[in-house]
């Protein structure tokens, strides 16, 4: 085998990708990251980073270059409870940051490039040859091109091809709801304030992120069968009028707003790799697992993810070592978050009859005590999360 070209090349330039391109290419790697858009568009991704992926941000060195360039804090959240401010009641001690999505993965991707990277965008990864030469290959300028690397990290996203090229095999959970979201401008309320309310008669979720230039990302989760198909500009005002059907404050907080990018749908059914890594290979962020988005923990979990390979792939000269042992971890924090979220499931947004029962014992105490629900999404999946805690949260 000739040596690699790369230390490392990353299969995609997002949040997950970029992050760990900028910190292996300041401590020296030969990075190459592989990016098919030429310029980042709104997808209708996450815009809302919670305080243990802002902490995760911080660790990899990109938490203050955000907030200078498109990122907002935003330190309270209100979930129906009364308002809570995150950096005095998490132990991070931080923040919720917002951003545009793609104006963040632009930030991102150049950073990379100042960083050492080589990026090449424009171009598209058709097939990885695992393995012995480990190489990726690209199309892009009307030809095909083969780039080897010791390491290749398939950050691909929640559609992610890698996972098959390299033989993973794909877990799915499906779960009835699907999640709309659509960037408004004109939205009324406290723009210190992410708003995240669940009614779960309806088995709805609202949010509201506001960001930079006075915009908010605006989310509505809703059961797949009321087949609304909220995609596109036509539905935006049933998108709008569901929302308020859902939380009525919004008819104050909505009355003036425009939509200022496209509106899409997805089904949040969970999907993911067991192990993400094998044969010099490794899946990370989306590509790995990719979370309901209703809970907000897929970017954190891309950072985490990002930080805990950097760390492995520096410690270990045997970066097949490194391989399995971020895959080891991931799985640990991955799994721990997703049992969690889906607690949170049962209890805040099934509108089925069982999980009125369990409402009905648990609700009660829950307003006497807060304490009582699970903090992961906001402080981390590294919180306990046996039986113990199960209980007190259901009131059991
Ligand atoms: C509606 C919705 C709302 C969400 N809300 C939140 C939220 O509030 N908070 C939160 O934390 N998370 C949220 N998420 C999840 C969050 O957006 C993702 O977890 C996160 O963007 C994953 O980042 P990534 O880098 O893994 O993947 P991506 O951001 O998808 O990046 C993958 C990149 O790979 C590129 N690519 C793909 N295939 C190829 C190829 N073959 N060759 C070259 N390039 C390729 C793509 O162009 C893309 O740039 C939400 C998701 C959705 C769908």
């Amino acid at each position: 085998m000739s040596s690699p070209q790369f230390d490392l090349i990353t299969v995609g330039g997002g949040l997950g990708a970029s992050a760990l391109a900028i910190s292996m290419a300041r401590r020296g790697a030969r990075v190459l990251v592989l990016e098919k858009e030429t310029q980042f568009r709104d997808r209708v991704r996450g815009e809302g980073l919670t305080p243990w992926g802002v902490a995760e941000a911080r660790e990899l060195g990109i938490a203050d270059l955000l907030l200078k360039t498109c990122a907002k804090a935003v330190p309270c959240v209100e979930m129906g409870f009364g308002p809570r401010n995150l950096v005095e009641t998490t132990p991070q001690k931080e923040p919720f940051f917002t951003y545009c999505h793609p104006e963040m993965q632009e930030v991102l991707l150049a950073e990379a490039e100042r960083a050492g990277a080589q990026v090449r965008r424009g171009v598209t990864v058709q097939a990885i040859e695992p393995g012995a030469n480990n190489a990726a290959v690209v199309a892009g300028d009307g030809k095909n091109e083969k780039v080897s690397a010791r390491l290749i990290v398939g950050a691909d996203g929640r559609g992610s091809a890698m996972r098959k090229w390299a033989g993973f095999e794909t877990q799915k959970c499906p779960q009835p709801f699907h999640f709309a979201g659509v960037l408004l401008t004109g939205v009324s309320g406290r723009d210190d304030m992410v708003t995240a309310i669940f009614n779960a008669d309806l088995g709805m979720i609202v949010g509201i992120f506001p960001e930079t230039k006075q915009r908010c990302r605006a989310y509505l989760g809703y059961p797949t069968e009321l087949a609304l198909a909220l995609q596109g500009s036509d539905k935006l005002e049933t998108f709008l009028m569901e929302s308020k059907r859902a939380v009525p404050m919004l008819n104050e907080m909505y009355a003036e707003v425009k939509s200022v990018g496209p509106l899409a749908t997805f089904d949040v059914s969970e999907s993911w790799v067991d192990h993400p890594y094998r044969d010099s290979v490794a899946l990370l962020g989306d590509a790995a697992a990719t979370n309901d988005p209703t809970f907000g923990q897929g970017m954190p979990t891309a950072l985490r993810d990002a930080r805990i390979l950097r760390d492995a792939l520096l410690q270990h000269s045997d970066w097949d070592q490194a391989g399995h042992e971020y895959a080891q971890q991931h799985d640990a924090y991955f799994h721990n978050s997703r049992k969690v979220c889906g607690w949170l499931r049962t209890l805040f947004q099934d509108p089925g009859p069982e999980a009125q029962v369990l409402r009905q014992r648990a609700m009660p105490l829950i307003a006497q005590d807060l304490t009582r629900v699970p903090d992961h999404i906001f402080s981390g999946p590294e919180l306990p999360a046996d039986d113990a805690v199960r209980a007190r949260f259901f009131g059991e």
